[in-house]
């Protein structure tokens, strides 16, 4: 038996397993990938790269780590990213309390012992007292609504699930669905390489430049010499992570508080500084950009008016124009070439909208018009984001209650870390907590970190279950529901509001109200001897601060 089983070995697992084994803990880490990574396990398709800058989409709590490695540009690349969280398993000894290739199935509360029950797909169970899932945001794939998919006899390929092995497609005609952050990103790359790149949109998303190069040495040695004042920051929400301190310090301010009723060319001098910048930091530019649509319009026009700029064809410009929803209520794209890369002769857009699949056919794609012929389909389609990863284990609680049954209407947590019926169960940067609206790797420290507090409270005061309180609950989803609602997040049809998966309950899942409210939040609720928490005295004991060893 383990003080905790942990579910999954991305950041969070990682992480969760460093701060128990420090503890002195026991701890078994089931994952289903074959080694480390999470979601940069999976996601290893052309060009895939980390949206937020390498400096910052890494560990703090390491000073030797963070100071030792080495990243390369300004924005890292998935293999960099892999071999940087391979190189943190090894160097702190994470790996011989992970069990590879097993997908856990169920996890189910024992009332009477006190314990959760874990099942793996490999037949695998195992007991204990906690259970912290920390199972990934973006983890389950999202198989597209395309009729004779499995009819086609060239190569298919999903992005979130791409292979081992190298993929070639010199000399093939691909075609790509899905115009996201992934296939924005790999669209790209793959147009270097095949013969022909067909594009299928079915929605024109925003997409600003990263301006990725290098990373100066000098720029990365004043960069760490400060690595505290950076992360400070960070946690603050204060940081995106770009740049100096002093550009950081002057962007805690957005440039103008509204484009709304602001001059052109002054809307048009802040945009154009930010996007050359590069970045999501975008977003930062104007105060009220989430929150008044007038405002918002102006910032997507600026959007606009570059694709415009950057794409020769006019009507394939218009159509990569996004135009159903408010800039930033859709994640915010960020890519490397992307609008130039529709300049290029072997590139060719479909707008879905006007010319609709009618099947996916062994050759290639069927529309109402045409027929495209095609070797290789990539699908880069998406995920059921958010609650998918922990809604496909059979999760029970209290009196047998399924997770599935409390969240039939929509996911519903106290700070995104518990829901009631289910004791002893946290979920990492779960639905009501800041997650995917932040850098995850910042929230999963300080998620992690709450949850490794909790645990201390508990074996300090003899405490052996935990339950968020109803009220509790209630208080905190609807504050999440209320912050969103005063933004314009949830015009956006995106993922964040389970809009991509049908029959998904339209609610909007992250807090937006920002890490540093979030932290603050969780802060004064731990110095309010954790309120709205039910603790217990019942068995059984967490394992000694000397800890025992596990099973
Ligand atoms: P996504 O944003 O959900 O995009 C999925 C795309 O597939 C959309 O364009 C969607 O169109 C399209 N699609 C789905 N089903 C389709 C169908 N049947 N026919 C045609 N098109 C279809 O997924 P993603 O691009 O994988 O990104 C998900 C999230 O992962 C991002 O928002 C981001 O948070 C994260 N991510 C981050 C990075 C990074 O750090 N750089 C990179 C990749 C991903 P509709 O919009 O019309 O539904």
């Amino acid at each position: 038996m383990f003080d905790a089983i942990i579910v999954g070995a991305g950041f969070a697992g990682l992480y969760m397993l460093h701060r128990l084994r420090g503890m002195g803990l026991t701890a078994r880490v089931y994952e289903a990938g074959g080694d480390v990574g999470g979601t940069w396990y999976w996601n290893r398709y052309p060009g895939a790269r980390c949206d937020v800058e390498s400096l910052a989409y890494s560990y703090s709590f390491s000073e030797e780590l963070q100071q030792e490695w080495e990243w390369t540009d300004r924005y890292p690349t998935q293999p960099e990213i892999l071999r940087y969280i391979g190189h943190v398993a090894d160097r702190f000894d994470l790996r011989r309390d992970i069990r590879f290739e097993r997908r856990v199935e169920s996890a189910r509360f024992d009332e009477a012992e006190c314990l959760w029950q874990v099942r793996t797909d490999q037949g695998d169970q195992v007991r204990a007292p906690f259970c912290i899932m920390a199972t990934g945001c973006l983890s389950v794939p999202l198989e597209p609504d395309l009729p004779g998919l499995a009819d086609f006899t060239g190569g298919i390929y999903r992005t979130n699930l791409w292979p081992h092995e190298a993929v070639h497609f010199g000399g093939r005609r691909v075609g790509i669905f899905g115009t996201g952050s992934t296939g924005i990103q790999s669209i790209p790359v793959i147009a270097d390489e095949a013969a022909q790149l067909t594009v299928f949109q079915r929605t024109a998303n925003f997409s600003i430049p990263a301006m990725n190069a290098p990373l100066d040495p000098e720029f990365v040695r004043e960069f760490k010499a400060r690595y505290p004042e950076h992360r400070a920051h960070q946690r603050l929400g204060l940081s995106m992570g770009s740049g100096d301190l002093e550009v950081v310090a002057r962007d805690r301010k957005p440039a103008l508080s509204t484009a709304e009723s602001a001059p052109q060319e002054e809307i048009d001098r802040v945009c154009k500084a930010y996007w050359s910048r590069g970045g999501a930091h975008f977003m930062t530019s104007i105060g009220d950009l989430m929150s008044n649509e007038a405002s918002n319009r102006r910032v997507a026009d600026f959007v606009r008016a570059r694709i415009r700029a950057i794409v020769n064809d006019p009507a394939t410009a218009e159509a990569l124009c996004p135009t159903t929803h408010p800039i930033g209520t859709k994640r915010i794209c960020v890519d490397t070439n992307y609008y130039d890369t529709y300049n290029r002769s072997n590139v060719h857009l479909i707008d879905l909208r006007k010319h609709p699949v009618k099947a996916i056919e062994p050759g290639g794609v069927r529309l109402a018009d045409r027929f495209v012929e095609l070797d290789d389909l990539v699908l880069a389609t998406g995920f059921d984001a958010m609650t998918g990863a922990l809604l496909r284990m059979d999760i029970r609680g209290l009196g047998g209650r399924r997770l599935k049954q409390a969240w039939r209407e929509g996911p519903r947590t106290y700070l995104g870390l518990m829901v009631p019926d289910f004791p002893n169960l946290f979920t990492v940067t779960g639905p009501g907590s800041p997650s995917v609206l932040s850098n995850m790797v910042v929230s999963i420290e300080q998620n992690v970190n709450f949850i490794a507090d909790i645990l201390g409270h508990m074996r300090e005061q003899g405490y052996r279950s935990i339950r968020a309180k109803p009220e509790a609950e209630a208080a905190w989803t609807a504050q999440v529901n209320r912050l969103a609602n005063a933004t314009l997040y949830p015009k956006g049809g995106s993922w964040y509001l389970g809009a991509n998966v049908e029959g998904k309950p339209r609610v909007f899942m992250p807090y937006v109200g920002g890490v540093g409210a979030y932290r603050k939040a969780c802060e004064a609720v731990a110095a309010e001897n954790y309120r709205g928490f039910d603790f217990q005295r019942s068995p059984p004991a967490l394992s000694s601060p000397s800890g025992t060893q596990g099973a």
